[in-house]
């Protein structure tokens, strides 16, 4: 047993040091001493068995992780990485280090808030006193809730008005300097270090192409490489980003933020920095508009029963979709194996490099559901929390909601073309031929729908279509009228297709066949 009473700051999002509000109350005086600092993750295998996360993201934790240890030994600390559920965890190390205080970041996602309130009750029993502050949000959103007269905002606007009562955001904390010598972390024991990817047997073979290292220093750097672009950040406007572009048209701030290693309030903060006073866009589509998009679907997310899910979920349409994750339309679209070129590089780019914009995303999300092949939104929704980086439960969810028309939107009549979409941005499909190599000889003319070229074509191309390169799974013309019908009357209220008590089955892996290497490494330790 440790005799220096300990506090300990519990990393779960928030992995950062700057703009952290719970890591600093960890470091506050009680009376006239300090405590000892011991800086927890805990890697809990809840998230191998329920959430789905690919070898990619895995890496970006690791990252972020090792990153987080880096920064914290520089201040005088360093990271503890214990292995096991929360409350194993707690009640094994409250006792044997000592420990006076627990501070945490508040979660609003549903497993988080029941698992934090179970580490309250422990925490209480062994006399320890919980801080928990917001701090992944901008908006603590428990404010805005009830600002709305105790229910979530369900359109953006309305959001926007609710959080325009609050004025400015307050500003972003800065990070700790060294540590008062009291405060310094003494344990150094090499148990506790953070883990190799090998070593979590993340099968490295199917790693994809780092592109987006993680951690908050990348996470700082990005940010300001984006905010040193200032007429850019002036002039941007979602819309007008391509979803097709060899090098992203967007920030791809968006895997920090879901790790927090960059604080949603010091990126806003920046922004504005920039915009006041200079003629700029405005939300929703300007990039302070792209973040309260973020702390709208948050909201909605926190008091939305099921948000996650069409069955018993309030502000979800319930629409007779095909929910079976053996069907071989779903299983093409997953595998980027549609015949839809511009569909099948979009899928591609998501598997191997974690990121794709957000208009490929809308691309896909409709093509999957309303537009095309009938499938519901909760299996793209897995496939996506497996294999984006920035998997993130409430925006996830919520995108999901609104691109099949389920939630939030309701044109559902209009739907994207999976050939004329790509095209605005990228008329020879230069994006596809990146993805597609098999594809990167033929005729532009043909590279939106190959199925079209004559077969000597295809011969000097080099690329045979339902040989080397599937023939299209479906006519988009034909199905999208079905599916238009199909929605008209599930808006109409059509009761009786809708697969009332059939809820989508989550599989271990929506997108892999094996089941994630991972999980060894939890049942070892
Ligand atoms: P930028 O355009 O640079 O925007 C800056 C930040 O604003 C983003 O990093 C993100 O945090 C926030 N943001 C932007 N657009 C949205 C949006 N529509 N909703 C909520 N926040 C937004 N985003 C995720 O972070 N995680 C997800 O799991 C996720 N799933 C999605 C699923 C579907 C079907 C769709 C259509 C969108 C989804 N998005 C998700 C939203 C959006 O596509 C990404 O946030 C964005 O593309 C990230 O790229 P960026 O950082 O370059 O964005």
């Amino acid at each position: 047993m440790n005799n220096k009473p300990v506090v300990i700051h519990w990393f779960r999002k928030g992995l950062r040091l700057h703009d952290n509000p719970a890591l600093l109350n960890a470091l506050e005086k009680v009376g006239e001493s300090h405590y000892e600092l011991r800086p927890v993750f805990i890697l809990d295998p809840w998230f191998v068995k329920n959430a789905k996360v690919g070898p990619n993201r895995w890496r970006f934790l690791v990252q972020s992780l090792q990153d987080l240890d880096d920064n914290l030994k520089k201040i005088g600390s360093r990271l503890f990485i214990l292995k096991g559920s929360p409350t194993e965890m707690f009640k094994k190390y409250f006792k044997e280090w000592n420990v006076k205080k627990l501070t945490f970041e508040v979660d609003i996602e549903p497993y988080a808030k029941t698992r934090d309130e179970e580490i309250k009750k422990l925490a209480d029993h062994h006399s320890v006193t919980v801080v928990a502050k917001v701090s992944h949000t901008i908006y603590d959103l428990e404010k805005v809730f009830k600002a709305n007269g105790n229910k979530a905002p369900l359109t953006y606007v309305k959001f926007q008005s609710v959080v325009a009562k609050f004025g400015t955001p307050e500003k972003a904390l800065n990070a700790p300097g060294k540590l008062p010598k009291q405060c310094q972390t003494l344990l150094l024991s090499d148990k506790y270090n953070v883990p190799l990817l090998e070593e979590m047997q993340v099968d490295l073979t199917e790693l994809g192409k780092e592109l987006y290292r993680g951690g908050e220093t990348e996470a700082l750097a990005r940010m300001e490489k984006y905010m040193s672009q200032q007429d850019w950040v002036c002039k941007f406007s979602k819309p007008d980003t391509s979803p097709n572009s060899i090098e992203p048209s967007t920030t791809v701030l968006s895997p920090y933020l879901k790790f927090g290693c960059l604080s949603p309030r010091l990126m806003y903060q920046r922004l504005h920095e920039i915009i006041d006073g200079r003629k700029h866009t405005s939300p929703p589509t300007s990039l302070t508009g792209q973040m309260l998009w973020r702390e709208f679907y948050y909201t909605c997310g926190a008091y939305t029963p099921n948000f996650d899910r069409m069955v018993g979920n309030p502000v979800c349409k319930q629409i007779p979709w095909k929910v079976d994750p053996e069907d071989e339309h779903f299983v093409a679209w997953k595998n980027g194996r549609t015949g839809y070129p511009f569909i099948d590089a979009i899928m591609i780019q998501l598997r191997t490099e974690g990121w794709i914009h957000h208009l490929a995303r809308h691309a896909v999300a409709c093509f999957l559901t309303r537009g095309d092949l009938w499938v519901s939104w909760e299996l793209g929704q897995q496939v996506f929390e497996e294999l984006l980086l920035d998997a993130d439960w409430a925006l996830n969810a919520g995108n999901w909601m609104w691109l099949s028309a389920s939630a939030f939107f309701h044109s559902y009549f209009r739907v994207y073309s999976p050939v004329a979409f790509g095209k605005k941005t990228d008329k020879h499909g230069d994006y596809i031929k990146k993805y597609l190599p098999i594809l990167k000889k033929f005729p532009t003319e043909y590279i939106y729908e190959p199925w079209k070229a004559p077969l000597s074509v295809q011969k000097t191309a080099g690329c045979i279509i339902g040989k080397d390169y599937p023939e299209r799974i479906v006519d988009h013309d034909v199905v999208m009228k079905e599916n238009l019908a199909k929605m008209k009357k599930a808006y109409q209220g059509g009761k009786e297709e809708a697969p009332e008590g059939e809820p989508v089955k989550r599989k271990k892996s929506a997108s892999n066949e094996s089941p994630p290497k991972i999980t060894k490494f939890f049942k070892k330790n």
